[in-house]
């Protein structure tokens, strides 16, 4: 008899990360057991992907998809909810070991907090809770994981697992920074002038990494670098200031913690969501690969430069969010997805991207986080604040 199988719930199934999340499933059926699947709307993926792994629940997101035809293909007595509601649900089941949540944005918010309160490992690549609501997320991951004698929280996103493993068997106290590591996006180099004219396919074109559209925008901008520091700083602890970017064009060195007597830590590897992924569920053990490994003979060389803060203001106004703290960073990731979704419809350009977060978080009033209930509020006021400055044609 060999280890009990890990049984996970897949939130988010059908995105970038749901896929390969399923892949690293698939290729250790023998450790994992996908027992839960939820999309938003991607009703077909489901019961394909429910078929293949035998899931026991399922859910939809999205409410009007209750008569869509493809639902009556599900496995017999695979059991079917819907509603956001439900999706969180999935995360409580007793027969649930590990939630991945995978879901893109702030709506996987409220699946991580019914995760982790129900004293479940949380998979977590969706950098967006821990941003929008790191400061009642993370009492509540060290609350539980306390109880439940493990580390619960366990980040997906590849800088934050690598940062995670440079940190194993050392003294976080005794780290004197943290090397954020980051691509530099396609538009690595551009002048601000330049930037004004790209367009959303240029951005989507030639990721560094396998990632979904919203991920990828946020890539180009470097808004994704800025969340992802305001995201290391709620999960290590540590002061913005000691998260510092690093553009690393290669994307082979994953992020490292420079320690006080010199010694640097980092992490390398190939550029691949499913190492990261995999990791979340076999810590501390670690399995075979689910990717092809690095060639080192073929890498050539690792180059490193400074980000550019005047033509990526994105990166500045996260900083700002960082510092700030409170409703702050809620605000600057609402409007960041409102503008970023209009930039990718073409209705606005790549720069007002950081005009439309800049105008929002302008005219925000900082509040201390003491709700979700509070928080999904601003959360929706600065997303028709967003919507309504896009529309008005003389900001565009
Ligand atoms: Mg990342």
């Amino acid at each position: 008899m060999g280890a009990p199988k890990l049984r996970v719930a897949v939130l988010g199934c059908s995105g970038s990360i749901g896929r390969q999340t399923l892949d690293v499933c698939r290729q250790h059926a023998d450790k994992i057991d996908v027992v839960a699947l939820s999309v938003n709307s991607s009703v077909s993926e489901l019961v394909r992907d429910a078929v293949e792994f035998h899931a026991s629940y399922v859910s939809v997101a999205d409410e009007s998809y209750k008569d869509a035809p493809e639902l009556s293909d599900l496995p017999f007595g695979c059991h079917l909810s819907f509603g956001s509601d439900a999706v969180s649900d999935l995360a409580r089941l007793d027969v649930v070991d590990c939630v991945c949540v995978s879901i893109v944005g702030a709506a996987g918010l409220s699946a991580s907090h019914a995760a982790l309160e129900a004293e479940k490992r949380l998979a977590l690549s969706n950098k967006e809770s821990l941003v929008v609501a790191g400061d009642l997320l993370i009492p509540l991951a060290r609350k539980m994981s306390e109880k439940a004698g493990e580390q619960l929280l366990l980040p997906v996103d590849s800088e934050h697992s690598a940062i995670f493993q440079c940190y194993q068997g050392e003294d976080p106290k005794q780290a004197h920074c943290i090397w954020l590591t980051c691509s530099g996006g396609p538009f690595f180099g551009m002048t601000r002038e330049q930037l004004k004219s790209v367009k959303p396919s240029d951005a989507l074109a030639h990721p560094t990494w396998s990632m979904g559209a919203k991920i990828t925008i946020d890539s180009a901008t470097l808004m994704n670098k800025g969340l992802e520091r305001i995201e290391a700083m709620h999960l290590f602890d540590c002061d913005l200031d000691d998260i510092r970017v690093l553009i690393q064009r290669q994307s082979k060195i994953h992020s490292m913690v420079e320690y006080d007597d010199g010694s640097v830590i980092a992490h390398l590897g190939a550029s691949d969501m499913r190492i990261p992924i995999q990791y979340a569920f076999s810590y501390p053990d670690r399995w075979v690969t689910p990717a092809p490994r690095i060639d080192f003979t073929q890498l050539g060389s690792l180059e490193f430069s400074a980000p550019d803060p005047d033509a990526f203001r994105c990166l500045t106004l996260a900083e700002e969010a960082g510092r700030r703290g409170g409703s702050l960073p809620c605000v600057l990731n609402a409007a960041n997805e409102v503008a970023v979704d209009a930039f990718l419809h073409n209705r606005c350009l790549f720069t007002d991207i950081d005009r439309v977060v800049e105008t929002c978080m302008d005219k925000h009033d900082v509040q201390r986080v003491e709700s979700y209930e509070q928080l999904s509020l601003i959360d929706s006021h600065t997303r028709s604040f967003a919507a309504e400055l896009i529309e008005s044609i003389d900001f565009c």
